[in-house]
């Protein structure tokens, strides 16, 4: 009779209550106002000592408004804290869950590429599925490349387009935050116009460059997020207090310098070292391969409607930073054309937060490609992860107009200079400028 129990309790823990879904019923979204660093630094400490608040967005510029999601014991708590400290916030969702339940999941059904609409979201195996039918659909010019392992034992899996040698390469990076969901349909919509699209811009967009592209670099998150908790973000390795490492922390540039922690149950950990972890080691062995071959590098992220430059000093891999804002900003132009969606662009501290140790920093620092950006997509403060599924195909649209000009750009400003060089990279722009006005 014990062992029976015990063999229940065992079935139980491992189907029913590990597996459940956890529900967000009456969880509340709060949008504060900061006005001073006193205040930041109040939310700042609460980010990092007290877990039951999940900073959607950091506290890191007073002048920023900050997203915190709270459950329904612990709102209280929150606002009196934020009461003492003089601090206004507004309710920007209230009951957590009805904003989930939105969020259509729609199932692919396998060898029909079609059958992936751009009006929901699919699970990691189904955008596997739909991996494996678009290079068995596309067989001369699309491959199936795996740019690293997991710890749960899974494969980062991603898809080469080239049409031809000789090219220079560009490298896409999504999913690396699992609950950023528009950031796996956005890439995985930019592989189906790379494929499909008859615009003669986005068609010469795929055949000018090897592209490498890899819609969810933290599967196991992004599974999980499915599965279990929406809101998860980071891998799912297991220490002995806390779960999960910030893979967007633990590359090995300026590791933990800024904008991440040392507690594995903080959202923001960054490992126990620089390339602690397995799939940012695996995947920087794959682009290490690339190598100087990459000519950008482009990851994408949620939320905040921003393009993001990396690193905020004048540093040597900085030496073409006015050429990539400049560029930055004319790419943040094309995008908003079709909708009048309004991004910032701006280095990571001025826009956003110091935060280090990511993808974007490593490109730059380690493997020197001339232009890297981080997009936080769609939207500024109203859904933020919860983003509607009835906005992927614009966000995928919009994004799309701005890759293909980024693409323009780089021609256009000759920044196939290397990065260090930026004297050479201002007297080619220069030139470029001049040129186009004579021609
Ligand atoms: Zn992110």
């Amino acid at each position: 009779m014990k062992s029976l129990i015990y063999a229940l309790l065992l079935a139980y823990l491992s189907n029913g209550v590990l597996s459940e879904k956890f529900r967000y019923d009456n969880y509340t979204v709060f949008r504060i106002h900061m006005e001073n660093e006193e205040q930041m630094k109040v939310l700042k400490d609460l980010q990092d000592t007290d877990f039951r608040f999940d900073f959607w967005t950091p506290p890191e510029h007073p002048s920023k408004l900050v997203q915190v999601m709270a459950g329904p014991e612990d709102k209280d708590d929150l606002q009196k804290l934020l009461t003492e400290h003089n601090m206004i916030a507004e309710i920007s969702m209230n009951n957590v869950q009805e904003f989930i339940d939105k969020q259509t999941i729609k199932r692919y059904t396998r060898n029909e590429i079609g059958s992936m609409t751009w009006n929901a979201y699919y699970s990691l195996e189904d955008i596997y599925a739909w991996l494996d039918d678009v290079v068995a659909q596309y067989p001369d010019v699309a491959t199936k490349v795996i740019g690293g392992q997991t710890y749960e034992g899974r494969e980062i899996v991603g898809i080469k387009i080239s049409h031809g040698p000789g090219k220079k390469n560009i490298f896409i990076e999504g999913g690396i935050h699992a609950r950023e969901w528009i950031s796996p349909p956005t890439v995985c919509f930019i592989i189906h116009e790379l494929l499909t699209s008859p615009v003669p811009e986005n068609m010469a967009a795929a055949r000018d460059f090897d592209w490498h592209i890899f819609p969810v670099v933290n599967p196991d998150g992004y599974k999980f997020s499915f599965e279990s908790q929406r809101f998860w973000r980071k891998n799912r390795r297991v220490f002995s207090n806390g779960i999960g490492v910030d893979l967007n922390r633990n590359w090995n540039s300026n590791w933990l310098v800024h904008g991440a922690s040392t507690n594995p149950s903080s959202d923001i950990y960054a490992g126990t070292g620089p390339f602690s972890e397995i799939e940012t080691r695996s995947l920087s062995r794959y682009m290490r391969a690339i190598g100087d071959q990459m000519q950008m590098f482009l990851t994408f992220h949620s939320y905040g409607q921003m393009l993001l430059l990396p690193f905020g000093n004048t540093s040597e891999p900085l030496a073409n930073y006015n050429e990539a804002m400049n560029i930055g900003r004319r790419a943040m132009g094309a995008l908003s054309v079709r909708y009048g969606t309004e991004y910032v662009t701006g280095n990571i501290v001025e826009v956003l937060y110091e935060a280090t140790g990511g993808t974007d920093e490593w490109v730059k620092e380690h493997l020197h490609v001339p232009i890297v950006y981080c997009y936080e997509l769609r939207d500024q403060l109203q859904y933020g992860f919860l983003l509607p599924p009835e906005q992927i195909l614009p966000t995928g649209l919009e994004t799309m107009d701005s890759v293909v000009d980024l693409i323009h750009q780089m021609k256009r400003f000759g920044t196939m200079a290397s990065a260090g060089v930026a004297g050479k990279a201002s007297m080619m722009m220069l030139l470029g400028i001049v040129m186009e006005y004579f021609l």
